[in-house]
């Protein structure tokens, strides 16, 4: 008889703790998937799991310990005793701990993510909002909560599978027999069938509808973001997981400002005249109120005043962007007889060289 010990790598006298332990590392290092070229891996990989399955039943442990006969026959005929045992150990038929165990993901159809837009001006998005947003997808049945079985009727655990969700395929190479799990093709992973079918939904558990959410918009947005809302998509298979919202938020264009990210960029025209002798002015501010800036004598055009902290707040963080403004000097392109002349009066003081005025013509 095999030293279920030595197979295992532990003592006589080990705990349980050690056993599956040693079992689990094992398993990972012999199983015949992360073997694909060791004819021997599967022969192995079987002494392994027998080693476990004897060690880490009391009763059985115990038998063997005294050198008693017991039948493993039963457990060990085909690979299905095995395939039992690892989604025992490993929890989740087919799931092996994040090893690629055959390779497919088990279980319902997960339901698809939905999107929807949003619109809102640039002053919502820097004061933050709450949008209703209204989209059709598909919904949870109300009368059987999206299980697609008959109110009262429970479901019974799949046939073909035994309620595990997965299907072992067996297939006969010139290696010998190499071992996959799918998932089960009656249930579809979900280990149970519905006897009786929902009469609304026939069976599907969602049917078309439509669903109304708040969504709450941070303050400090920006243009084009997605939000996601978790599990608020599409209803899935019975059984499966909704998909999500992605709510995309478009944030208007606001001719008073030009947003860089945090900081905003507003253009303020002056004319020559106040940009020369000084002036005083009302900035808009995003959120409302003005703010009153002073211009000084001299002002150059493309001259840049910063208001700290006046611009967009930071989206889920402290602190907000600057407003910078632009002073924008407007230079008149027609000007009245009496603001030429006073145009002309100070060209002479200060010694330019304007070109003369047109000729105009009699009687203008
Ligand atoms: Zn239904
Ligand atoms: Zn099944």
């Amino acid at each position: 008889m095999e030293d279920y010990y030595a197979l295992l790598g532990v003592g006589r006298d080990a705990d349980q703790g050690e056993i599956k332990r040693a079992f689990r590392k094992l398993a990972r290092e012999t199983h015949p998937d992360a073997n694909p070229d060791d004819p021997h891996a599967e022969e192995r990989f079987r002494k392994v799991a027998q080693a476990y399955e004897v060690l880490s039943d009391p009763n059985r442990r115990a038998a063997y310990d005294r050198g008693g006969d017991f039948d493993m026959s039963d457990l060990f005929s085909s690979f299905a005793g095995i395939d039992d045992l690892l989604s025992r150990f490993f929890g989740s038929a087919g799931g092996f701990g994040g090893f690629p165990f055959g390779g497919q993901t088990v279980g319902p159809a997960q339901g698809s993510d939905v999107g929807v837009r949003v619109e809102i001006s640039l002053a919502d998005a820097a004061a933050g909002i709450e949008r209703e947003v209204s989209y059709r997808t598909a919904v949870a049945c109300d009368t059987c909560q999206g299980s697609g079985a008959a109110p009262g009727v429970p479901l019974e655990t799949c046939d073909r599978c035994g309620g595990q969700g997965s299907v072992r395929l067996t297939r006969q190479t010139l290696l010998g027999t190499t071992m996959t799990i799918a998932p089960c093709d009656r249930c579809r992973g979900r280990g149970r069938v519905i006897t009786d079918p929902c009469d609304t939904c026939s069976g599907v558990g969602s049917m078309a509808g439509e669903r109304t959410m708040v969504i709450e918009i941070p303050a400090g947005i920006e243009d084009g973001a997605r939000l996601r809302v978790p599990g608020k998509g599409a209803a899935g298979e019975p059984g499966g997981r909704p998909g999500d919202l992605y709510v995309e938020v478009r944030v208007a264009p606001d001719d008073r400002f030009e947003r860089h990210g945090p900081d905003l960029i507003h253009r303020l025209h002056v004319g020559l005249a106040e940009a020369t002798l000084g002036t005083s002015r009302a900035v808009p501010l995003v959120e409302g109120d003005d703010y009153t800036l002073d211009i000084p004598a001299g002002t150059q055009p493309g001259s840049v005043f910063k208001l700290a902290r006046m611009g967009m707040p930071r989206m889920r963080r402290r602190g907000r962007g600057d407003l910078l403004v632009e002073v924008i000097v407007d230079v008149p392109t027609r000007l009245t007889a009496e603001q030429e002349s006073a145009l002309r009066s100070y060209a002479r003081a200060t010694e330019e060289d304007p070109t003369p005025p047109k000729r105009r013509r009699r009687g203008a």
